[in-house]
């Protein structure tokens, strides 16, 4: 029998391996818990159907989400249908970029820049008197990404950060309902999440 050596993928969210502290948790081991979301990307009319772009050596087919470049033919071995996580930055770039920006509301397009441009996130989402909240999770940081209905114009989402850790603000902006959202945060670390929160690992999070 051959014995294969299992390479650890740095990149992945590190799994518990100690169940104990997952006990607390009425869902069970390593289950994402019942807020765990996936975000689609809405559908682009027909008339995207056939077009194809270019953006540098690469071919990007929009409607399908699909782009030749590495990035994204792994990123669709790992991620499903619409899932925003899927896409590359060619296919970020010419969406937001072009007249196909119109057929994404705000909310997509924020989650989709940072899955782009910070790697892909743990999503939760949470409704709260009739506003759409997510919250985005990344193995690497202290942060988790708050998208809320921006305090200034409520018609369109925008991205707040919140570091638990220190109970901070990114630059003291903080969404309607953020007080709340702190305790959220800090129980979903505490009892749900599938990989260990930096805040928890350093021990600043266990009160
Ligand atoms: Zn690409």
């Amino acid at each position: 029998m051959i014995l294969e050596a299992k390479r650890v993928d740095l990149k992945k969210p590190k799994k518990y391996s100690d169940l104990r502290k997952l006990k607390q948790d009425a869902t069970g081991p390593l289950n994402p818990g019942e807020n765990y979301y996936v975000h689609p990307l809405p559908l682009f009319p027909l008339k995207v159907k056939d077009k194809r772009y270019r953006y540098k050596e690469f071919h990007l087919d929009v409607y399908n989400l699909r782009c030749t470049c590495e990035d994204q033919i792994a990123k669709r071995e790992e991620y499903q249908d619409r899932d925003i996580r899927k896409l590359c930055k060619h296919l970020y770039y010419k969406i937001s970029s072009s007249w196909l920006k119109q057929y994404v509301d705000s909310l997509s397009l924020e989650l989709l820049k940072n899955s782009v441009f910070f790697g892909p996130e743990h999503l939760y989402k949470y409704e709260y008197k009739k506003s759409l909240i997510i919250l985005g999770f990344r193995s690497e940081t202290e942060w988790v990404n708050v998208y809320a209905p921006n305090i200034h114009h409520p018609e369109e989402h925008k991205r707040y950060s919140f570091n638990p850790s220190t109970k901070r603000w990114s630059y003291n902006s903080k969404p309607e309902y953020g007080i709340l959202f702190e305790d959220v945060i800090h129980r979903l670390i505490k009892n749900t999440l599938t990989f260990e929160h930096h805040g928890l690992k350093k021990g600043y999070l266990n009160g």
